[in-house]
């Protein structure tokens, strides 16, 4: 099938959702680099651009419902009709559960949960008009629980949720739904947490790197192969999956 060949990828400035981009316009996709800051997107956009791909940027916060459905639109006014979609956006409020605000766990549901329903309710229109449609949402083996992230754990476990009853409901159209739980990927998210912990990022590395059975962190490109094979007209029977990619099991 002849499908258009349109991503957006939120959260796409830097770490995974960059990698993720850079790699589904390797694959052929023009590709909308969604961030909160349109000027972050930038470097991204002009390494695709560099290497013969096709790339925008976007300024969309993916918790706003206005924003969310204006940048869906933009996307498919310049690009065309969105047909992949990829719910990468987050952030981090980790805090003990004592300790943590309102707003502590607010803004982590309204950037995961919220932000994933509102931009894939916005692109759905697209794709099932398409009768082609790839969402790809992040979850994150924190979904199992971890100590310092009941709002960030269930955030993503809600996602798991999410993805299964969208894939339910969008089958029909031609539309997948699938998540990705990765494990821990070296980014600006997990330099960060090291940060917090008061660890450096390379001791916190080595450390990781000693409890996952592959022997190694995971990269933002590890996360973008499986995005990539997500997105192919042909990973078409795949629907309402969690992957984890975490370098062993887990799940
Ligand atoms: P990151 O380096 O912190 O990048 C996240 C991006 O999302 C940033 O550019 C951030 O913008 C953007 N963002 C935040 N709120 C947004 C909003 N409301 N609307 C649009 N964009 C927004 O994180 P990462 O490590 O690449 O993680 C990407 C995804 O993978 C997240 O969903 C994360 O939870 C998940 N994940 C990561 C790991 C890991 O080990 N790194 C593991 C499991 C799951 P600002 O910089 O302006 O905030």
């Amino acid at each position: 099938m002849n499908s258009p060949r349109v991503a957006i990828v939120t959260g796409a400035a830097r770490g995974i959702g960059a990698a993720v981009a850079e790699r589904l316009a390797t694959d052929g996709f023009a590709v909308a680099v969604a961030d909160l800051d349109q000027r972050a997107c930038a470097e991204v956009v002009a390494r695709i651009k560099s290497a013969g791909g096709h790339a925008l940027a976007v300024q969309i916060d993916v918790s706003d419902e206005d924003s969310a459905a204006r940048g869906t639109a933009l996307v498919a006014e310049r690009l065309g009709p969105p047909t992949v979609l990829v719910n990468n956006a987050g952030v981090l409020r980790d805090n003990l559960l004592f300790r943590m605000t309102n707003a502590e766990w607010s803004t982590v549901m309204d950037v995961h949960l919220r932000g994933s329903f509102l931009m894939s309710r916005a692109a759905q229109a697209h794709m099932t008009k398409a009768g082609f449609g790839r969402i790809v949402n992040l979850s994150s083996t924190s979904a199992l629980g971890n100590r310092g992230q009941a709002n960030y754990a269930a955030a993503k476990a809600g996602l798991q949720g999410f993805t299964k009853s969208l894939a339910i409901e969008l089958g029909k159209f031609g539309i997948t739904t699938n998540a990705i739980a990765p494990g821990f990927i070296a980014t600006d998210m997990t330099r960060a947490t090291a940060e917090r912990m008061g660890v450096s990022f390379d001791e916190l590395v080595e450390h990781g790197a000693k409890e996952i059975p592959a022997g190694r962190v995971g990269t933002p490109a590890d996360i973008a192969a499986v995005a990539s094979f997500l997105a192919r007209a042909d990973a078409g029977f795949v629907n309402g999956q969690v992957i984890y990619v975490a370098g062993g099991p887990k799940g």
